[in-house]
């Protein structure tokens, strides 16, 4: 190999990532596992105690891994030989190396300034007329959690971690287990904002108190997420199993006929969709006059109901966290609201309002089934097949896409409903964070508190899991915590 040989040097380094070095690497240059950035080259490995070194690297690993970005490629000259360098820009690196030479001079160990420092990894080494190997380097960010300790042929590597890292990760699983919440991403991510914050604020001495009550929190936000999951995916299923014995197969083969032979299928490049939209329109209003109607009713009436219920137990459940009052039994609780929902007459309005928006919904994807159908030129049976899979499968979306909003917006006006009537006057939006908050929802939790009058109203969008929160007296719902 034409490159100088280092292996009697000495220095502390960071080694990329096997993914990133294995990018890097080029034909006849540096073999990937030696890429590696320089932080302080120290001299001769015969003139330099190893342990000091290793000792240096110890020390200075009490630090959070260091993300940097590689920013291109560059050439140095000059040399005999001519080096191909990918160029490493991180503001924490250049703390580092600081920090590295003040442990080095510490220590009586002085390293050669015959460089000034251009923070890089030696991708290969050419002769000075030989041409680059690389155009041009795309940038992309390189995370290094270790640092290493290299004397001679001897390489030590030291994990990157600020020692406030581990406590906060053990205080915020403290918490969340303390919940009896589920691990979920979002609780991770938690866990992970957590620790940064902790390490952020290490010199706070009530740091980890802080760190263990968001991890309860976390952990309660991950219990209610988790209910509400399980009850929308009970009351959909419920709904679906009263939904699917109304769709007759005979009666979706009449309505295909009908369709068929009001639409003109010979004329060609048609625009089907109006014709499509009511025949799907006939048959599925139609579905109200048949006796298993009023099942369907019922089933939506329920998940309203439970949806309700739900709300008022996470309001209080929220509000019990904010009072660190422990012990809600979710599920005494939710019977206790549902049963106080039983004689509620606006479920059935409630209802009905939704069954609505369900039929129209299905009347819309039956439309456009049918019309695609058309535009392809379906047979009979084909259509039929295709009407069947949107309106007779065991997940017909309409179903499930308005159970859904159905029981948030229930759980959020139940929520509210209990706020109000416990004389909360401000109330809190807060984003689930879960990757389906939109603009609105944000800017809502941004805009809190809310005077309770003109709180905005949620769910703001589809599968919207984001919620109402405010401080209650507990002193009113006693029987709900063991
Ligand atoms: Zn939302």
């Amino acid at each position: 190999m034409a490159s100088p040989d280092y292996s009697d040097g000495c220095m502390i380094a960071l080694y990329p990532p096997p993914d990133v070095a294995a990018a890097l690497a080029v034909k006849d240059g540096l073999p990937a596992d030696e890429l590696h950035v320089t932080v302080a080259y120290c001299g001769d490995a015969a003139d330099i105690d190893g342990d000091a070194i290793r000792e240096v690297v110890a020390e200075l690993a009490e630090r959070q891994p260091i993300t940097a970005h590689i920013a291109g490629h560059a050439r140095f000259t000059g040399g005999e030989k001519d080096v191909i360098v990918a160029l490493v820009d991180s503001a924490d690196l250049e703390d580092l190396r600081r920090d590295t030479l003040d442990a080095l001079h510490a220590r009586g160990i002085q390293p050669p300034r015959d460089h000034g420092f251009t923070a890089h990894c030696t991708i290969t080494y050419l002769d000075p007329d030989e041409p680059s190997p690389l155009d041009r380097l795309d940038g992309q960010s390189v995370e290094f959690t270790a640092l290493s300790a290299v004397h001679g042929t001897e390489r030590t590597d030291t994990p990157l971690e600020h020692p406030m890292a581990a406590p906060a990760r053990e205080a915020f699983a403290a918490g969340w287990a303390l919940s009896g919440g589920p691990m979920t991403e979002r609780v991770k991510a938690a866990s992970t904002a957590a620790m940064h914050t902790a390490i952020e604020c290490a010199d706070d001495p009530h740091i980890l108190e802080v760190t263990i009550d968001l991890g309860k929190l976390e952990g309660m936000w991950a219990l209610l997420f988790q209910r509400r999951e399980e009850k929308q995916a009970e009351h959909t299923r419920l709904v679906a199993e009263a939904w699917r014995p109304l769709i007759d197969r005979a009666a979706v083969a009449d309505m295909v006929d009908r369709f068929r032979s009001h639409a003109g299928l010979s004329e060609a490049a048609r625009d089907f969709l109006t014709e499509a939209l009511a025949a799907a329109r006939a048959m599925l209003h139609a579905l109200a006059d048949l006796t298993g109607w009023t099942a369907v009713r019922t089933a939506i009436r329920n998940a309203i109901a439970a949806g309700n219920a739900e709300g008022m137990v996470n309001a209080v459940a929220i509000a019990a966290e904010r009072a660190s009052v422990v012990g809600l039994d979710w599920n005494i609780a939710f019977k206790d609201a549902y049963e106080s929902l039983a004689r509620l007459d606006e479920l059935w309005g409630n209802a009905d309002g939704w069954l609505g928006r369900m039929l129209d919904r299905a009347t819309a994807d039956l439309g456009r089934a049918l019309a695609e159908a058309a535009e392809e030129g379906a047979s009979r049976e084909e259509m039929i097949e295709a009407a069947m899979d949107v309106l007779g499968s065991t997940d017909v979306e309409a179903v499930a896409f308005t159970v859904d909003w159905a029981m948030t917006t229930a759980a959020d006006d139940g929520a509210l409903r209990l706020y109000r009537a416990e004389g909360v006057r401000q109330i809190d939006v807060i984003t689930a964070g879960d990757g389906r908050v939109c603009a609105i929802c944000a800017d809502y939790e941004v805009g809190s508190p809310w005077n309770t009058l003109d709180v905005p109203r949620l769910p703001t969008h589809p599968y919207c899991r984001c919620c109402y929160a405010a401080a209650v007296s507990m002193a009113n719902f006693a029987a709900w915590f063991v």
